[in-house]
């Protein structure tokens, strides 16, 4: 417990996810595939020369892919470090495939196809791999996660992503998260598809679809502490000066809000505000540091001050208007 404190619950699931067993054949290279498709960049030169490299944040996500590759498709991938000067000159670990190894990654994934001559082309750029099957779809979206995935502490919030970053994995992801029943959403950030969950049952599914059920627990533990805490802040707060006053602020704001709704509707607001707006009004025992946490794209405690503000000035202006 106490190190999966100091680290990010995220990496929490990601160690708990690489731990797991590689699982059946049909299962690895279901997972081999997502990360192709998350991690995966093709190269060609003249004379037929292919490689495939992944590039990988999180050394554990990089051995388990070697493992993977090296035990499903008995390949052999070259690993490098290279040093960003980006994000605080973070390491990444890069696997490469070249060759005869390259070409029967390809093939595995149904990339390639053999012509008459017994020369062999590449057909797509785009793994494909039938997931018919429940376990391969748990691979998948476990690969997925590994490659492009994130997940909010749920002490701050819940929110669960992918970041899809061609339209083929967002329908890939879209298609398997629907088999499996739990409701999705798309937003786009930066010209690149997310694929997001909302809400704490949402997302324990996901991670105990993936594997993780240790995670799971985790997240059930905190969820229980929060209403915990808010229980017994609500009951401090009936004879402590200063929880009163933050309940009184935020009900002065959830009224302001409530005004504006009312007269004008949210949804005339900037989609940043009508954010701000949502999420008080859900929230009334909540600070604002912690609403500013909760946002899709968090802030902190004087942006979302920021935001209030203009909320609280847009109902005034309101209220000067009528009188
Ligand atoms: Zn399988």
């Amino acid at each position: 417990m106490a190190t999966r404190e100091r680290q990010s619950f995220a990496a929490g699931v990601r160690q708990e996810l690489i731990r797991l067993p590689a699982g059946k054949s049909c299962c690895m290279l279901s997972e081999i595939s997502a990360l192709t498709q998350t991690s995966g960049h093709l190269a060609f030169r003249g004379g037929g020369w292919i490689s495939v490299s992944y590039r990988l944040e999180d050394a554990g996500v990089a051995r388990r892919l070697f493992q993977l590759l090296k035990k499903r498709l008995g390949v052999n991938p070259a690993l490098h470090f290279t040093q960003t000067s980006r994000l605080g000159g973070r390491r990444t670990c890069v696997l490469t495939l070249t060759g005869a190894d390259a070409r029967t990654l390809l093939d595995a994934l149904h990339m390639t196809e053999t012509d008459e001559a017994g020369q062999i082309h590449l057909k797509r750029t785009v793994p494909r791999h039938p997931m018919t099957r429940q376990c391969c779809r748990r691979a998948f979206l476990r690969g997925a996660f590994l490659g492009a995935g994130t997940v909010t502490n749920p002490e701050k919030g819940y929110h669960f992503e992918w970041k899809a970053e061609d339209s083929h994995l967002r329908q890939n992801l879209g298609r398997l998260l629907e088999k499996s029943d739990l409701p999705f959403h798309v937003y786009t950030r930066y010209g690149k598809e997310v694929v997001y969950l909302k809400g704490a049952q949402e997302i324990a599914d996901a991670l105990a679809l993936m594997g993780a059920g240790h995670s799971v627990l985790a997240m059930e533990n905190t969820r229980i502490q929060k209403q915990m805490r808010a229980a017994a802040v609500r009951a401090a707060n009936c004879d402590e000066h200063n929880g009163e006053k933050m309940l009184d602020a935020a009900q002065k704001q959830a009224e302001a809000i409530r005004q504006i709704s009312l007269k004008q509707g949210l949804f005339t607001l900037p989609p940043a505000l009508q954010e701000m707006a949502r999420l008080r009004l859900e929230n009334p025992e909540l600070s604002l540091k912690e609403l500013g946490e909760m946002m899709e794209k968090p802030v902190t405690k004087s942006g979302a001050g920021n935001r209030m503000k203009r909320l609280m000035d847009i109902a005034a202006r309101m209220e000067e208007d009528e009188t």
